[in-house]
C-alpha cells in the first residue's frame, strides 16, 4: 500500500493545496493531508473548521484522508505508515526551500520528498495573502473552495 502525507499548515487549504492533491491522487492508494500544529504558532482559522473544510473538499475521494499531529513531520509520517511525504513547488523559491527541508528529512529518517508542481494559474497563491485579504473582508472564493466552511 503506498501512502503519502501532505503536510502544511493549510491556514487555510487553498485551491492550488487542492490542485496539488489531485495530482498526487493517482500515485498514491492513501494521501493523509497532515495539519501540522505549533503550539508556539497562532492560526487564524480554527482547527477543527479546517479539518472540517478539507474533508468536506475530498468527501468524494474516499483515499483522502485529513489528520493533524504536533511532532516532527517525519516521525508523523512513520507513524501513520507513510512511505512519502508530498510537497507543492510554485517557484524557485520553494524550489530551495523544499530542498534544504527534503534533504533534512531524508538524512534523519530515510524517507523520501515528492513533490508536484503547481498548475501555473495558482503560482503566486499562498494562504498569508488569503488571510490578509480575509482579515481585509474581501471574498476568498476565488482562492478558496467553499469558504464558508471555515467560518
Ligand atoms: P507550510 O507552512 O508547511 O509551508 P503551507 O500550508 O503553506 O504549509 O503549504 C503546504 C504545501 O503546499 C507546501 O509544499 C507548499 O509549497 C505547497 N503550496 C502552498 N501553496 C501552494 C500553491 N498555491 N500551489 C501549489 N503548492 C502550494
Amino acid at each position: 500500500m503506498k501512502k503519502g502525507l501532505f503536510p502544511g499548515s493549510f491556514d487555510p487549504f487553498t485551491k492550488g493545496h487542492e490542485a496539488i492533491v489531485l495530482k498526487a491522487i493517482n500515485l498514491f492508494d492513501e494521501i493523509i493531508i497532515g495539519i501540522g500544529i505549533n503550539s508556539n504558532k497562532k492560526y487564524l482559522f480554527d482547527t477543527e473548521k479546517r479539518i472540517i473544510h478539507i474533508k468536506e473538499l475530498f468527501k468524494n475521494y474516499p483515499t483522502v484522508k485529513v489528520g493533524t499531529y504536533q511532532k516532527l513531520t517525519v516521525d508523523y509520517c512513520k507513524e501513520i505508515g507513510s512511505n512519502n511525504i508530498i510537497r507543492g513547488l510554485r517557484n524557485s523559491t520553494d524550489f530551495e526551500y523544499e530542498k534544504s527541508i527534503a534533504h533534512i528529512n531524508t538524512a534523519i529518517s530515510g524517507l523520501e520528498t515528492v513533490f508536484f508542481l503547481t498548475d501555473e494559474k495558482y503560482s503566486s497563491l499562498n494562504s498569508s495573502i488569503i488571510r490578509d485579504l480575509y482579515l481585509n473582508k474581501v471574498d476568498i472564493s476565488h482562492f478558496v473552495t467553499s469558504p464558508e466552511l471555515l467560518v
